[in-house]
C-alpha cells in the first residue's frame, strides 16, 4: 500500500496502524523508526521513516501513536507446560484432580499471555488431554492464552522421571509420565496420544536429579526410542525429549528428535554431532528451573547448600558452559525455562531473556531472537511467526522502552503497553493522551 492510499479511498476499514514506533523486527536488524499496519490477523505493511499520523481514527483505520515505544514480535516459549500449576514439586502437580486441573491450566495460559508470550510449544502435559483441550479453547477464542502446540504426558521408562508410584501402589494415575517398557508398549502409547490430538510426542531420555534417577543416566533403549520416532513420524508429529545426559542428546541426534530439552551434559562428541545437523534441531535448556531449584526454592524445602541444591548447582555450571559452546557453534538455543513450579511461576517466563544475556553470553539482540525468531521456528511456523515482516501473523508487543539496551524491561508487565495476538488486542494500548496523563 502506498502512502497516497490513505487519501485515495483505499479500504482501510478494520486496519490497525502502529505509528511513531521503534520497530524491533527480530530479523537481527537494529530497531528503526516506522509504522506497522495490521489487517485482519496479519501484518500487512511495514514502513520505515517518520510517522504520518497522530493517534485516533484515519479513514477506516485505528491509528495507535506509540510515542516512541518499541514494537516487537510477541515472545515464544519453546518449553511450556500450561498444566504445570505453580505447585511445589512434581507430585502436587500430578495429584490435582482433573476438573480443577483443567481450570488451572486455563489460568496459567492467561498468565503466560499477560507476560507477553503470544506463543508456546507444549513440552508435556500433566494429564493426557489437558494441553489438547487448552489449545482448542484458546484457538476458538473462548479463553485467553498463547498460540499453543499441545503435548501429551511424557513417555518414560520404569523408574524414570515421571514414574513416581510407590511399588506397593502401582497405579499409573500416580505418575506424571506414561510408563513403558519395551517397543510394543511405546508403540501403543504413542498411538494413543496421537489419537487424542497431541501435536508432539515427548520422551524422557534422561533422568532428573530431583526424582532419584540421575540427570546423567540414559534409561531408554534404542529400540524404544526408534519405535516412538517411527510411530510419531508416520503421523507427522514432532518429537521432543527431556535429555540432560550426553547419551540422551546423542539419541536425539541419531533419531532426529527435533526438540532437545536441557542438554546440560552434552559432551564434545555430541556437540560435534549436533553442529553437523544443526538445522534440524532446537535446544531449550530450561535454565530457570536449574537456577531457581538450586538457589530460590528454600521456602519449599530445597535449602541452598543441601545435597540436592548442590546437584543443581553442578548441573547449572555444566549447562552454562554447554550453552555457551552451542551458541558459538550456531546451534539454535531457545528460551523457555520449565516454568510452572512454585519457585518458577508461570508469567515470569521473560526472565530467561535476561539470563541468556547475563549468563550465556548472548547479546541482547540474540537473546530476543531466541525468544522470537527461533520461537517461530520451533513452532514450525518460521514463514509466518516470530518476526515483524509483511505477511507474518500479527503477534506483537508494544514495549515502553528499548529492550535492546535493557532486556530486563520485558519482565515488567506495566511496560508491555499492548499485547496483540492474531491481530486482536489481549491488552489494548491506552491512547497517547491517557499515557501522557499517566506519566505527567
Ligand atoms: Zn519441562
Amino acid at each position: 500500500m502506498a502512502d497516497s492510499d490513505w487519501n485515495s479511498g483505499a479500504d482501510t476499514s478494520g486496519e490497525i496502524v502502529f505509528t511513531n514506533v521503534r520497530i524491533l523486527d527480530a530479523t537481527g536488524e537494529y530497531p528503526y523508526s516506522g509504522e506497522v499496519t495490521v489487517k485482519g490477523n496479519r501484518i500487512s505493511r511495514v514502513s520505515r521513516g517518520g510517522s504520518r499520523f497522530g493517534g485516533g481514527q484515519y479513514g477506516g483505520a485505528t491509528v495507535i501513536d506509540g510515542m516512541g515505544a518499541t514494537l516487537m514480535p510477541g515472545m515464544i516459549d519453546a518449553h511450556l507446560h500450561l498444566s504445570w500449576n505453580n505447585a511445589p514439586g512434581i507430585d502436587p502437580i500430578q495429584m490435582m484432580e482433573l476438573e480443577e486441573h483443567m481450570l488451572v491450566t486455563m489460568e496459567m495460559a492467561k498468565l503466560v499471555l499477560d507476560a507477553g508470550f503470544t506463543s508456546g510449544r507444549g513440552a508435556a502435559a500433566a494429564k493426557p488431554r489437558l494441553d489438547v483441550v487448552a489449545k482448542r479453547f484458546i484457538n476458538e477464542g473462548r479463553y485467553p492464552g498463547p498460540r499453543y502446540l499441545a503435548a501429551g504426558p511424557e513417555i518414560t521408562t520404569v523408574g524414570g522421571l515421571g514414574d513416581a508410584a510407590p511399588s506397593h501402589i502401582p497405579h499409573e494415575g500416580l505418575n506424571l509420565g506414561l510408563v513403558v517398557s519395551g517397543p510394543e508398549e511405546v508403540r501403543r502409547t504413542v498411538r494413543q496420544l496421537i489419537k487424542i490430538g497431541v501435536d508432539s510426542i515427548k520422551l524422557n531420555l534422561s533422568g532428573e536429579a530431583i526424582t532419584g534417577m540421575g540427570a546423567e543416566e540414559t534409561p531408554m533403549s534404542e529400540e524404544e526410542v526408534a519405535m516412538a520416532c517411527a510411530e510419531a513420524r508416520c503421523r507427522n508429529k514432532v518429537i521432543s525429549a527431556h535429555a540432560r545426559s550426553s547419551g540422551s542428546v546423542k539419541q536425539c541426534i541419531r533419531h532426529g528428535i527435533q526438540n532437545i530439552y536441557h542438554a546440560s551434559f552434552a559432551d564434545e562428541e555430541s556437540l560435534d554431532m549436533l553442529e553437523a545437523v544443526k538445522d534440524k534441531h532446537f535446544v531449550a535448556p530450561g535454565i530457570a528451573w536449574l537456577i531457581n531449584t538450586a538457589r530460590h526454592a528454600e521456602e519449599w524445602g530445597i535449602v541452598p547448600g543441601s545435597p540436592l541444591s548442590m546437584e543443581y548447582e553442578r548441573e547449572l555450571e555444566m549447562c552454562v558452559d554447554t550453552m555457551k559452546k552451542m551458541h558459538k557453534r550456531g546451534i539454535r538455543v531457545c528460551i523457555g525455562g520449565d516454568y510452572g513450579f512454585a519457585w518458577t511461576p508461570q508469567g515470569t517466563n521473560a526472565k530467561d531473556v535476561q539470563t541468556f544475556v547475563d549468563m550465556l553470553g548472548f547479546s541482547p539482540m540474540e537473546a530476543i531472537q531466541a525468544a522470537t525468531k527461533y520461537g517461530g521456528e520451533i513452532m514450525c511456523m518460521e514463514h509466518e511467526l516470530g518476526m515483524i515482516k509483511e505477511g507474518y501473523l500479527a503477534d506483537l508487543l508494544l514495549v515502553d522502552g528499548d529492550p535492546i539496551s535493557d532486556v530486563s524491561i520485558l519482565q515488567e508487565q506495566k511496560r508491555l503497553l499492548a499485547i496483540m495476538k492474531d491481530g486482536k488486542f489481549h491488552k489494548a494500548p491506552k491512547t497517547g493522551e491517557q499515557r501522557r496523563r499517566l506519566t505527567a
